[in-house]
C-alpha cells in the first residue's frame, strides 16, 4: 500500500478533518480549516498534551497568553532584527523561494550529500553553491535568480485607530511562536504561583509566520498552533534536562499514536545550532513528502530571559531561599506544533486493507488505525434496522448513556456492512449493534446485549449494555 498526500488530502477534506480554507472564494492559498471531525482529533491532541505535561506534572503550570504584545518584546527576543529566512526570486518567472530549502531539495533529489543542515551556511556560501550546482527554478526550470536577501517573518499589522497604518507606534505583530509571552510572564508565575526551580510554563496557542514557501498540506503554513514548555532551572541541570525531556516527548508521540520507533533524533551539530543553544535536539518524521521536523527540543541557556531582563529594565532573577543565590535561571524548550502532531498522527493512522469476501471477491478496506484515545469518534451506535422501533429506542437510550463521556456517533442509515465501513475511514475503534440477540429473540440469554465490532481485527463479541460505559472508557481513555 503507498501511503500518498494525495489519498490523505482527499480523505481528509471529504471526511471533513480538514478543508482548505475559505475555499468558496477560491481559497487562500496554504491556509487550512479543521472540520467536524478534525476539531476533535485537535482537541484530543491538545488534551493529552495538557494532561501530561500540565495536570500530571508536579513541576509545571499553564498559562493562555495574548496574540499581540508590545512591539519591545520582539526587539528584546531578537525577531524584529533576525527572525527572517534568506529569499531569493526567480527573474523569469518571479516565483519565489527559500534559498536554504531550494539547495536542500535540490541535494535530496540528487542524492548529494550535504554534509548537515544548510542552517549554518551564510548568504554567499548558498549563492555560490546554487551557482555552482546550477539549480534551477522547480516552477519553470530555469537558472535566473535574483541575489538572496532577508526576508521577516512576522506578520506585520497596526494596532489601534490611525491615519497611518506605517505609524511605527501603532505598528504591532503577531506572535511567531508562543514562547516569548511565557517569558514576559515568568516573573508573574514565580510571585504568584509558589512555583520553585525546576518548574515549567505551558501554553498552546497560535502562532504566525509569513513563510515564503507554505506547503505540504498543514505542514508548513502561516498559521498555526504550538505546544511549548519553557522548563526552568539550574544551570548545572541543562544539559541532564535536555535528555529528560527528549524521552518524555518520546512517550508523548507513542501514547497519541506516533510510534517512536519512526521518530528520528537528530542531535543537532555545533554550528548549527542557534549561538545561544548548548544542545538542540530535532524531532522528525517521515511524512509521505519526506523527513521533516515535529519538535526541536532546546537548551537555550539564559539566553530569553537575559534578553528581556536588558530590554525591560526588569529583574527576572529567581532567588534561591536555601542557597541565597540570585541568578537567571536557564531554560529547556521542548516546542511541538499542534498542527504537524496531528499530521503525523494521521500518516501513521492511515492504512488501506485488502480483503477477500465469502464469495472470493477482492475489495480494500481504507481504515485510520487512530488509538482509540485519539479517535474522533470513540463509539459509532446503530440499530441492525432502522424500521424497528424498539432497537432504534435502545440505540437511542445508549447513545444518551455514553454522550456525556465522550464523542459518539448514531447512524441508522444502509447496511450494516456499510456503516462499518465508514467508520472505519474515520477511525472509530468501536461500533455498537443494537440487534434481534439484544431483544432476546433468537437466544434469550443474550437478551441486554449489544454487538461490539472492533475496527482493527474486524472481530464482534457482546456486551451487555448495563457494562458498556465501563467497557468503553477502559478503552478509549
Ligand atoms: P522549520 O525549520 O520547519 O521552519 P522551525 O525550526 O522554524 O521549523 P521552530 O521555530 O522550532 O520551527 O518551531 C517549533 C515547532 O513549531 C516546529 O517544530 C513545528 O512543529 C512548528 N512550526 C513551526 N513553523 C510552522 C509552520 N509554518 N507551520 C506549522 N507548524 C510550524
Amino acid at each position: 500500500m503507498e501511503k500518498t498526500m494525495e489519498k490523505i488530502v482527499a480523505l481528509a477534506k471529504a471526511r471533513g478533518f480538514v478543508y482548505p480554507g475559505s475555499e468558496i472564494y477560491g481559497g487562500l492559498a496554504n491556509t487550512w480549516d479543521y472540520g467536524n471531525l478534525g476539531v476533535e482529533l485537535k482537541n484530543n491532541v491538545k488534551k493529552a498534551w495538557w494532561q501530561k505535561f500540565v495536570q500530571e506534572s508536579p513541576y509545571n503550570v499553564g498559562v493562555d497568553c495574548a496574540i499581540l504584545m508590545n512591539p519591545q518584546t520582539w526587539v528584546a527576543s531578537g525577531h524584529l532584527g533576525g527572525f527572517s529566512d534568506p529569499l531569493m526570486d526567480c527573474k523569469e518567472c518571479h516565483e519565489r523561494f527559500r534559498a536554504d530549502k531550494l539547495i536542500e531539495d535540490w541535494a535530496d533529489e540528487n542524492s548529494y550529500d550535504l554534509g548537515g543542515s544548510v542552517d549554518g551556511w551564510t548568504q554567499e556560501q548558498m549563492k555560490n553553491f546554487i551557482d555552482e550546482k546550477n539549480i534551477c527554478c522547480p516552477s519553470c526550470g530555469k537558472h535566473n535568480f535574483t541575489d538572496i536577501r532577508q526576508f521577516n517573518l512576522m506578520f506585520k499589522t497596526t494596532i489601534g485607530a490611525t491615519s497611518d497604518e506605517n505609524d511605527p507606534n501603532a505598528t504591532g505583530w503577531l506572535r511567531p511562536e508562543t514562547a516569548q509571552s511565557i517569558f514576559c510572564q515568568y516573573k508573574n508565575i514565580l510571585d504568584s504561583s509558589r512555583v520553585k526551580l525546576p518548574f515549567g510554563i505551558a501554553q498552546i496557542g497560535k502562532s504566525f509566520r509569513n513563510e515564503i514557501n507554505p506547503r505540504n498540506f498543514t505542514f508548513r503554513s502561516r498559521e498555526f498552533e504550538q505546544m511549548e514548555i519553557e522548563y526552568f532551572c539550574r544551570p548545572e541541570d541543562g544539559l541532564r534536562l535536555v535528555d529528560e525531556w527528549l524521552e518524555h516527548r518520546l512517550c508523548f508521540y507513542d501514547e497519541v499514536g506516533v510510534p517512536r520507533e519512526h521518530i528520528h533524533i537528530l542531535d543537532v551539530p555545533d554550528g548549527e545550532r542557534a549561538f545561544y543553544s548548548k544542545k538542540t535536539y530535532d524531532l522528525e518524521y517521515e511524512f509521505p513528502f519526506g523527513i521533516q521536523e515535529l519538535e526541536g527540543i532546546a537548551y537555550r541557556t539564559d539566553y530569553d530571559l537575559s534578553c528581556h531582563q536588558k530590554g525591560s529594565g526588569r529583574p527576572l532573577e529567581y532567588f534561591d531561599e536555601e542557597t541565597r543565590e540570585k541568578f537567571i535561571p536557564h531554560v529547556v524548550e521542548p516546542s511541538a506544533g499542534c498542527d504537524r502532531t496531528i499530521l503525523a498522527i494521521i500518516c501513521e493512522a492511515y492504512d488501506e486493507e485488502e480483503l477477500v469476501d465469502d464469495k472470493g471477491k477482492k475489495d480494500v478496506r481504507t481504515v485510520l488505525r487512530f488509538v482509540p484515545r485519539m479517535a474522533p469518534i470513540k463509539a459509532a451506535i446503530f440499530p441492525l434496522l432502522k424500521k424497528n422501533g424498539e432497537q432504534v429506542r435502545i440505540a437511542r437510550e445508549i447513545e444518551k448513556t455514553l454522550q456525556p463521556w465522550m464523542s459518539v456517533f448514531y447512524d441508522e442509515t444502509g447496511a450494516v456492512g456499510r456503516r462499518y465501513r465508514r467508520q472505519d475511514e474515520v477511525g472509530t475503534p468501536f461500533c455498537i449493534t443494537v440487534d434481534f440477540e439484544t431483544l432476546g429473540e433468537n437466544d434469550a440469554s443474550l437478551k441486554g446485549t449489544v454487538t461490539i465490532r472492533h475496527r482493527d481485527s474486524m472481530k464482534q463479541e457482546r456486551v451487555a449494555i448495563e457494562d458498556l460505559l465501563h467497557w468503553l472508557i477502559a478503552r478509549v481513555r
